[in-house]
C-alpha cells in the first residue's frame, strides 16, 4: 500500500468509525423533573434499547424513594415508621451512603427535613413562614444518625419522615452509567434535571461542555470541558418563594429550620459519582463560601464552582483549563492560588 492509498485507508476507517456511532435521545419525566438521555450506539435499535432500559431503572427508583408515591418504600417508611427486613437493598445503599454524607458535611445534607420542609410549604406549594416555635419543635426530629436499619428492618423515631429528593437524582444518575457500561455505551450524556452525567468523551473524541446557568440573566455563567464526570448544580435560584421582599429557597440549613441564606447562588460539584456529586451540592451549598471552600480542603476528591451573591467566581485547582467564564464576575478565583499564598 502506498502513502496516498494509506492515507485514504486510514480516512475511510474515521469516517467508518466515527459514522458507526448512532445518535439516540430520548426524554422522559421522573422524579418530578424533565430527563433527557443521548447516547452514541451502534444501531439506532441498541440505542433506544438501551434508552429505554434507564427510563425503565428511573422510574423504579422513583417508585422506591418517592415520598409521595403511596406505595413507595420511603412513602410506606415516613407514615408506618418502619420497613420489615428484608429492605431493598437500593434504599438500603442510599441510607448508608447518606449517613455517611450527613456525618462527613456536620450534618448539612441531612435527608430527614421533610416535615421542616413541607412546614414552608415546598412539598405542596402552598408557601408560608411558619413561626420560629414550630420549626424548633420539628427540628427536634431530624437527627438522621438515629436512623436505624437492622436485621428487623428500617426503623424511624415517632415524627421522623425521610426524603432523598437532594441525593435521589444523582444515584439514578449512577445507575444509568451502570446501565450504560453493561451495554457497552462509551458516549452519552445525560440530563436528569440538571443533573449532567457525561460518559466518556463525545464521539469525535473532544470533551463534553456543560453549562453552569447564570443566575441574574439566564443562559450560560461559565461552561466546563469534562469527561466521564457528573456535574451537578444545587442553586437558589431554582425553586422559591418571596414574602414581604425575602427570597425563600428549596435547600434549607438543618441547623436553623430555615431555607437557606448562605452567601452563595450556586454550587456544582464535579466528580464521578453522581449521587457524591449531588449530596455534596447541597451540602456545600448550604455551608457557605468559606466553610464549602476548608471542607473541599479537608476532602480533595471533587472539584467544585462556587458562584457567590458577590459575583464571584471560584473554583477548585481539577478545573484549572477546563472552565471558561461567559460572564462578568467582580472576581474569578482558582483556589489553588490561594492555597499558594
Ligand atoms: P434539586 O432541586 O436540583 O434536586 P438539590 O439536590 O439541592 O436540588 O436538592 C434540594 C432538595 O433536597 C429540596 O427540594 C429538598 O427536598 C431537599 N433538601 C433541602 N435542603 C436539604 C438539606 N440541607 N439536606 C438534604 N436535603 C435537603
Ligand atoms: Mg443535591
Amino acid at each position: 500500500m502506498n502513502k496516498n492509498t494509506f492515507v485514504i485507508f486510514l480516512y475511510i476507517s474515521f469516517l467508518f468509525i466515527s459514522c458507526g456511532q448512532v445518535k439516540t435521545s430520548e426524554s422522559f419525566t421522573a422524579m418530578n423533573t424533565y430527563m433527557t438521555v443521548s447516547i452514541y450506539s451502534s444501531s439506532s435499535k441498541k440505542g433506544k434499547n438501551v434508552c429505554r432500559e434507564i427510563q425503565e431503572k428511573v422510574c423504579e427508583l422513583e417508585g422506591i424513594l418517592s415520598t409521595t408515591l403511596t406505595d413507595s418504600d420511603v412513602y410506606q417508611l415516613n407514615h408506618n415508621k418502619i420497613l420489615d427486613a428484608p429492605v431493598n437493598p437500593e434504599l438500603s445503599e442510599l441510607l448508608d451512603f447518606s449517613k455517611q454524607m450527613y456525618l462527613r458535611t456536620g450534618g448539612a445534607f441531612n435527608p430527614a427535613l421533610y416535615p421542616v420542609i413541607r412546614e414552608w410549604g415546598f412539598t405542596t406549594e402552598e408557601y408560608k413562614v411558619p413561626s420560629p416555635e414550630r420549626v424548633q419543635e420539628l427540628l427536634l426530629n431530624t437527627d438522621f444518625s438515629k436512623v436505624e436499619c437492622n436485621t428487623a428492618g428500617l426503623l424511624l423515631s415517632d415524627r421522623m419522615e425521610l426524603d432523598f429528593g437532594a441525593v435521589g437524582k444523582g444515584y439514578a444518575a449512577d445507575k444509568a452509567v451502570e446501565i450504560l457500561k453493561s451495554n457497552g455505551i462509551k458516549s452519552a450524556l445525560l440530563d436528569f434535571g440538571g443533573n449532567i452525567q457525561a460518559v466518556g468523551k463525545k464521539p469525535d473524541g473532544s470533551l463534553w461542555r456543560v453549562g453552569i446557568k447564570n443566575p441574574w440573566e439566564g443562559g450560560a455563567a461559565a461552561a466546563l470541558s469534562v469527561e466521564s464526570k457528573a456535574v451537578v448544580t444545587s442553586g437558589g435560584y431554582e425553586r422559591y418563594f418571596e414574602k414581604d421582599g425575602v427570597r425563600y429557597i428549596h435547600i434549607f440549613d438543618p441547623k436553623t429550620g430555615c431555607p437557606s441564606n448562605s452567601n452563595l447562588e450556586s454550587v456544582t460539584i464535579v466528580c464521578e459519582s453522581g449521587k457524591y456529586a449531588d449530596a455534596l451540592s447541597t451540602a456545600l451549598f448550604v455551608m457557605g463560601k468559606d466553610d464549602a471552600i476548608d471542607f473541599y480542603k479537608a476532602n480533595t476528591d471533587f472539584d467544585f464552582v462556587l458562584v457567590t451573591k458577590e459575583r464571584e467566581l471560584i473554583y477548585s485547582a481539577g478545573l484549572r483549563g477546563f472552565i471558561e467564564p461567559l460572564t462578568d464576575f467582580s472576581r474569578v478565583e482558582c483556589t489553588a492560588d490561594s492555597f499558594e499564598k
